[in-house]
Order: structure tokens, then sequence, then C-alpha cells
């Protein structure tokens, strides 16, 4: 039970990743609370067990810092973040994106990440211990065609990993992300369906080393493994969660 005691908050717990590694923290003896701007997943989600659920944008620097004073005033700690709430958006070219998009995406994928690095990582600091987990993406690491805002914001995500463990390791607060894979969830189901309609599902584990799409269970258990003390010497760092897609 690594996280026996231990607080954990998870955003974007109310599908796919956020669930699993809300449930997976729970199951390892953490007290979650469940971070979502959708209420109705967040109640899907809810494990048993003495946790706790919160509506939240978290591109709203103030809501944001009502979670964590909730956090605070309910359990009095927060050990582990886990910030995984993301939006994706359409495909295509720069020179056909509607700009709108743009702040929208990083308000959510990157500034909802550095507003609980803010906010949590100042009660870390205080603690003199923590770990925060940002869910980048492959897609930060090496983008594509058509990947615009979505993989503009999860490279700032890896960036911004980085800056923060600097400015928190002294304080023995960690900060690492994971970059996921292509991953059956809520954000992928389009994908999906279109694939599955068309016969071609193995097509979409095709493009990685072990010739498969991942589960949401797969990024949970890295999310967690890096929120442990069993990364306990691992700092600023982005770990490819994708079945070898970046291998190669
Ligand atoms: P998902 O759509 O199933 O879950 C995302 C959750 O984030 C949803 O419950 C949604 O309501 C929530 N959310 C969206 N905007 C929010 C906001 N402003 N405030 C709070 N919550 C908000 O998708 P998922 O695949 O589980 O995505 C989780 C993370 O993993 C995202 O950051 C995504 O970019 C990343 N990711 C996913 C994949 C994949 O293949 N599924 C691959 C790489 C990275």
């Amino acid at each position: 039970m690594r996280f026996e005691g231990k607080v954990a908050i998870v955003t974007g717990a109310g599908s796919g990743i956020g669930r699993a590694t809300a449930n997976r923290f729970a199951s390892e003896g953490a007290r979650v609370c469940l971070v979502d701007v959708n209420e109705d997943g967040l109640q899907g989600s809810l494990p048993e067990g003495d946790h706790m659920i919160l509506t939240c944008d978290v591109s709203d620097e103030t809501q944001v810092e009502g979670v964590v004073k909730a956090v605070m005033d309910k359990w009095g700690r927060i050990d582990a973040v886990a910030n995984n709430a993301g939006i994706a958006c359409t495909k295509e070219a720069i020179m056909d994106n509607d700009m709108a998009v743009w702040p929208k995406v990083l308000g959510v994928n990157l500034i909802g990440v550095a507003n609980f690095i803010k906010h949590a990582g100042r009660v870390m600091c205080d603690q003199g211990s923590g770990a925060i987990v940002n869910t980048a993406s492959v897609a930060g690491i090496r983008s594509g065609a058509g990947g615009n805002a979505y993989s503009a914001s999860k490279a700032g995500v890896i960036n911004l990993t980085q800056t923060a463990a600097c400015d928190l390791g002294g304080f023995n607060v960690r900060v690492n992300a994971v970059c996921p894979g292509l991953i059956e969830t809520g954000m992928t189901k389009p994908i999906f369906d279109i694939a599955r309609d068309k016969g071609k599902e193995e097509k979409l584990g095709s493009r990685c080393e072990l010739r498969r799409y991942g589960r949401p269970e797969e990024i949970a258990a890295a999310i967690c493994f890096l929120a442990s003390d069993d990364a306990s010497y691992i700092t600023g760092q982005a770990l490819p969660v994708d079945g070898g897609n970046t291998a190669s």
C-alpha cells in the first residue's frame, strides 16, 4: 500500500486515464480528491471509501485554488497531484486553424497544469514533500502534420515539468510527466469508432513496437509509480508510456 495515509488529487478524473488513476491511488491506500469539469463523469468515477469529488475547470485559477483549499480543510495535506485533465482538438494544418481553439486548448492542457503546480506546489513546499505527475503525450515529444494546439500544449507540459522540477526540487517536491501513446478513452473514442466501422482496429496499434494500443490502467500505473516513493530520486522527467511508439 504505497499511498497509505496519503492524499492525492487527480484532475480529469471523470473519465479515461484520470478515472483509472484515481482508482489506482485509492486501491493503494490514498484518500483521493477527484476533480473534473464534468460532474456526471465524477459521480461515475468515485471509488468506495474516504474520497471526495469536486467540480472544477482547471483552466480557472480561482477554482483550482478552491480545490486545494477544500482538500487542505478536509485532510490537511497533499502528497500527490496527477494533472491529467485535457482536451483534444481537430487535426488539421495550421493554415486552416480556427485560432479560437488555441487559448482553449492551452488554457486546459497547459495553464491548467500550471495552476495546480502553483497552488498544490505551495502546500507541498510548506510540507517539505510531495510529487506531481503531469499527463503530457507522445505528441509533445514529436509532433506531426496537423498537431497544432494540442501538440504544442503537450510540449509545453514537458517543458513546464522541467521548470517546476527545478523550482520545487529544493523543497523535496518532485515533478514528472508521463507521455501516453494511443489509449482507448473518451478522448479517442471517435478514432476507435471510425477504425472499428472500417474493420481496421488492429491498425490502431500498428504505430508502436508492442503493436497494440494501450489501456488507461497502464498509464495510471506509470503515474502512480512516479507519484510514489519508488520514484524518490526521479524528477524533471517525461516518461513515454507508449508501447515503444517513440523508440524508433
Ligand atoms: P478523456 O476525455 O477520457 O478524459 C479527460 C477528462 O478531462 C474528462 O473527464 C474531461 O471532462 C476532463 N476535462 C476536460 N476539460 C477539463 C477542464 N477544463 N477542467 C477539468 N477537467 C476537464 O481523455 P483521456 O484520454 O483520459 O485524457 C487524459 C489525459 O491524457 C489528457 O491530458 C490527454 O491529453 C492525455 N492523453 C491521452 C491520450 C489517449 O490516447 N487517450 C494520449 C496521450 C495523452
